[in-house]
């Protein structure tokens, strides 16, 4: 038999079983039997049809079965069984293929096309005149038809595993959106800090970073700004005070004063909660904008950056702070207390290398607002004369 249908490499080739239902076609027998020997010919009455065991132990879609029957036997079955499903059920050969051998005379001179246009898998064959002529036309059909066969089957494959990769993908999207919702939600939570909600150190590092490189970005901008249109003309410009504002950036630190106190007193869980609500009010927008950047710096100290604010204008929103901080009040078993913060604050210099350096003059501050009663803030740019 002719390989050519047998091209999608890397499948074992398939197996070709032809079980010739011997009722009313006993003389087929002898023509059927001498095919080539890359069909399996097995002929056999009906009644053994249903109890045959699948000869070749090859997976369902390696084999190609065809049943041949004579079409009025057929017919007398279905009417007995009541339905073509019901007459397929019992037997256990895998999906067969029927070919009907017919007693129309007619029959013969329909064309190959015609008869496979016949039901899904069932083929129809005239009865045979015997004569070696007729032999060699059936053995030609039944090439034709597990080509047919063979044909469809890959059909099927693409068909289902088409279907299947669109399924998968379908799949991989979702997971895709579920892992990219996952990154961010981790990535979220990679950058705040659990107990307050503010930025991490590494976090508020980065963010401050950003905003230094975007502030010298600006400084550089109008730098060619004042060269290209005289300084003069920027100054009395109605828009001065917006330009004033360019590539400048301030720096908070934020202390919780006598914080150990809180812990000696109350406990560790009692300072932990003053965290946490020092924490929600930092991050409240009646005390800071949106644009501003809150971090956990360590234990209870926090770092502000405010964008495009000098250190006179910081001042506001540190005294802001400070005030609701006073406001606050935490209950406990042993009776109540308030909390003051201290905070020191600097402006960025064109000259800082990095950030460090300006959280360092704020730290400064602080110091010496600590020093100077605490529940204050100091301004570096306003101490800086008097050494501290
Ligand atoms: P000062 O006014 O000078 O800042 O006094 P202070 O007691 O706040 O200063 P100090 O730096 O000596 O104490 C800070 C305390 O903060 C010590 C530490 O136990 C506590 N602390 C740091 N991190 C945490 C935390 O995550 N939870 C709690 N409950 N306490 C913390
Ligand atoms: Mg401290
Ligand atoms: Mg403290």
């Amino acid at each position: 038999m002719n390989n050519s249908w047998n091209w999608k490499k890397g499948i074992p080739l398939s197996v070709n079983n032809i079980y010739l239902i011997r009722d009313r076609l006993e003389v087929y027998e002898n023509y059927f039997k001498h095919l080539s020997g890359e069909i399996n010919f097995y002929a056999l009455p009906f009644s053994e049809l249903i109890c045959v065991e699948p000869r070749i132990k090859a997976a369902p879609h390696e084999e190609n079965n065809l049943i041949i029957i004579q079409k009025g036997f057929y017919n007398e079955v279905i009417r007995k069984w009541g339905s073509r499903h019901e007459f397929l059920k019992p037997i256990r050969i895998n999906s067969p293929h029927f070919l009907f051998i017919g007693t129309d005379k007619n029959i013969e001179n329909k064309t190959i096309e015609r008869l496979f246009e016949e039901d899904d898998f069932f083929y129809l064959l005239s009865d045979v005149e015997r004569g070696s002529n007729t032999i060699f036309i059936n053995y030609f059909y039944l090439r034709l038809i597990f080509q047919c066969i063979e044909n469809r089957k890959h059909v099927h494959d693409y068909i289902v595993t088409s279907f299947q990769n669109i399924v998968k993908s379908t799949i991989i999207d979702e997971h895709k959106k579920e892992l990219e919702s996952l990154y961010k939600e981790l990535e979220t939570v990679s950058r705040i800090d659990s107990l307050t909600g503010v930025l991490n150190r590494e976090a508020l590092f980065e963010a401050m970073d950003r905003e230094r490189r975007r502030a010298m970005k600006d400084i550089r901008r109008l730098h060619m700004l004042k060269q290209s249109e005289g300084e003069d003309v920027i100054a009395n410009s109605p828009l001065s005070q917006i330009i004033d504002h360019y590539g400048r950036f301030s720096c908070l630190m934020i202390d919780i004063d006598h914080f150990k106190q809180v812990n000696d007193t109350y406990g560790h869980r009692v300072g932990d909660n003053v965290l946490r609500e020092f924490g929600k009010l930092l991050r409240s927008k009646l005390i800071f904008e949106e644009n501003d950047l809150v971090g956990r710096y360590g234990g209870e100290e926090f770092v502000v950056l405010l964008p495009e604010t000098s250190y006179i204008h910081a001042r506001i929103p540190s005294d802001r702070l400070r005030i609701a901080t006073k406001e606050l009040n935490f209950k406990t078993k042993s009776g109540s207390f308030k909390i003051t913060i201290s905070i020191g604050v600097s402006e960025f210099h064109t000259n800082d290398r990095t950030c460090g350096d300006v959280i360092e003059r704020a730290d400064k501050a602080l110091y010496y607002a600590k020093e100077h009663g605490r529940d204050t803030i100091s301004i570096f740019e306003e101490i800086a004369d008097l050494q501290v």
